[in-house]
């Protein structure tokens, strides 16, 4: 990737930290990859929309299959969608009704489909047919080095903890704002285990359905293949991006 290509793909994924509540300040950033924003995932009425994908869903072939895109993105995810909507909606009546006798239930039902929503834009928009190697942002590989050892530290550390996610859940790099660390992380289904402070980075999706028609029960194949669509000049403007407003 030249420079001119970074640049561009660097202010587009200024909207990639949409997800955590700065999309609205950040939505006037130039469009490199704007039809990947999850800035725009909010439609005219407040509600929560599916984001497009930037790449077909046969782009990331051999390593993530066409079938496997295509149920995540349209099935999966537009379940997780649809729950987050119905549960705000449904909170939205509790208080105009002033009856809170089940927001323990919609609570729930928020933080379940509201981090499924949250991770998947993210995890959507950190893969790239042409991703894989290694970051070439000096910074965040830097960072990397010195959170981590090194990056094949990192790797090892990142497939191992994903692998070992018990039942479903994510594998995430992620960005520890008060000392200003990475770290590596698990999330049990997509609420569970992860320090809300910190800035997800690089989820990896180890829920059955990311993986199981071609890998199976393999799970560390899947995550190592993961590796090789690692779109790490996304992860770059989520580094930066993140430092630049958080700290
Ligand atoms: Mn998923």
């Amino acid at each position: 990737m030249n420079r001119r290509e970074y640049l561009k793909n660097t202010f587009g994924g200024f909207a990639l930290l949409g997800s955590y509540g700065v999309g609205q300040s950040l939505a006037a950033a130039p469009a490199g990859r704007a039809e990947a924003s999850p800035a725009s995932s909010m439609d005219d009425h407040g509600q929560y929309v599916l984001p497009h994908l930037a790449y077909s869903y046969d782009d990331l072939e051999p390593y993530i299959d066409a079938q496997t895109m295509e149920l995540h993105h349209s099935i999966h995810h537009q379940g997780y969608v649809n729950g987050l909507n119905n549960a705000l909606s449904k909170l939205r009546e509790a208080r105009e009704q002033d009856d809170f006798a089940m927001v323990k239930h919609w609570s729930k039902e928020v933080g379940f489909h509201g981090a499924g929503h949250f991770l998947h834009e993210i995890f959507w928009s950190v893969m790239s047919p042409d991703g894989g190697g290694e970051p070439a942002d000096v910074v965040l590989g830097n960072a990397i080095d010195s959170s981590f050892g090194s990056f094949e530290r990192f790797t090892a550390h990142f497939v191992a903890a994903s692998s070992a996610v018990e039942a479903s859940g994510w594998g995430m790099l992620a960005w520890e704002p008060t000392a200003d660390q990475l770290l590596v992380l698990q999330a049990e289904k997509h609420q569970n285990l992860s320090p809300m402070v910190t800035v997800p980075l690089l989820p990896v999706d180890v829920w059955e359905h990311a993986y199981y028609l071609r890998y199976q029960n393999r799970r560390g194949d899947y995550v190592r293949a993961f590796m090789n669509v690692v779109n790490w000049d996304a992860v770059a403007v989520r580094y930066h991006t993140a430092r630049q407003i958080l700290r």
